[in-house]
């Protein structure tokens, strides 16, 4: 058990990787605080949770608004007492269009919902994990707008992830000091919702781009977020860790 009595927020949790890191996390003891939009879906993840013994709450709702961070915290604290980490894991593709005709609106939109909402994410989180004597925060980047993941259409998610490595670097750096460790994950691709599960030829083209010929499942990714946020990783911070079938050192 990796995070026996640790309270861990996991955002994008309603399906694909954060709904696959809230199992795993509350199956080695963790408890879970999950948030996304989609009411339905989250509480579907949160009564499988707590079907299988795990401890859960979820609170749905956008992180587009600001307030989103603290109600989580909060739920986190009085729920639990505690706060020990964070899986900042929200993200969207928007849509695929070369920057000529991408609308300001999907830029926006994407910046937005990767990059502004960590911003926040980490201004609520890391004051709390100050006084509570340090802790482990992990914001989910991605191989796109790093190394050799320069793909057509994606200028926007690829800034937005850039920008996450970026602030994530800062943020480490800044509060080391204080016991809070934060690293980047970045995934190569995997099978969730985002990435075309269901369609076949999305997913061949993808597998293809990876050195090992397939993509990860969305379990494979929750398990290098446990390595993050427990105790195992406790020299790591400011790491952009890469999690990608060798995407970034392919040679073709
Ligand atoms: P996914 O299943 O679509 O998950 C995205 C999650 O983010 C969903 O739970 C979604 O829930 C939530 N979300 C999106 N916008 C939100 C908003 N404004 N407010 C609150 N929640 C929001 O896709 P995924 O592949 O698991 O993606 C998870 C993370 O991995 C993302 O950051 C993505 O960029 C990254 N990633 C994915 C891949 C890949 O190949 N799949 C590769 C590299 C990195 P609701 O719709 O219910 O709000």
């Amino acid at each position: 058990m990796e995070l026996t009595n640790k309270t861990i927020i996991v955002t994008g949790a309603s399906s694909g990787i954060g709904a696959a890191a809230a199992r795993l996390f509350a199956s080695e003891g963790a408890n879970v605080v999950l948030a996304a939009r989609r009411t339905d879906e989250l509480r579907s993840v949160a009564e499988d949770i707590a079907r299988s013994g795990g401890r859960v709450v979820w609170r749905s709702g956008d992180v587009l608004d600001e307030a989103y961070p603290a109600m989580l915290t909060e739920l986190a604290l009085q729920n639990f007492g505690s706060l020990h980490g964070a899986f900042n894991n929200v993200g969207v593709v928007g849509d695929m269009a070369a920057v000529p005709d991408m609308s300001i609106d999907n830029w926006n939109t994407v910046i937005a919902t990767n990059l502004t909402s960590a911003f926040w994410a980490a201004k609520t989180q890391v004051p709390i994990l100050k006084e509570q004597g340090g802790g482990s925060i992990v914001f989910t980047s991605s191989f796109v707008g790093f190394s050799n993941g320069g793909l057509p259409g994606m200028a926007a998610y690829a800034a937005s992830k850039a920008g996450l490595n970026g602030l994530v670097q800062s943020l480490a750096s800044e509060h080391a000091a204080d016991g809070i460790r934060i690293n980047a994950l970045l995934p190569g691709g995997t099978v969730t919702p985002a990435s075309g599960e269901g369609n076949p030829d999305a997913l061949n083209f993808i597998s293809g781009l990876h050195p090992m010929k397939r993509m990860a499942s969305a379990v494979e990714i929750a398990q290098a977020a446990l390595f993050l946020l427990s105790d195992r990783s406790q020299f790591m911070t400011g790491s952009p860790m890469i999690v990608d079938g060798g995407m970034s050192v392919r040679l073709l």
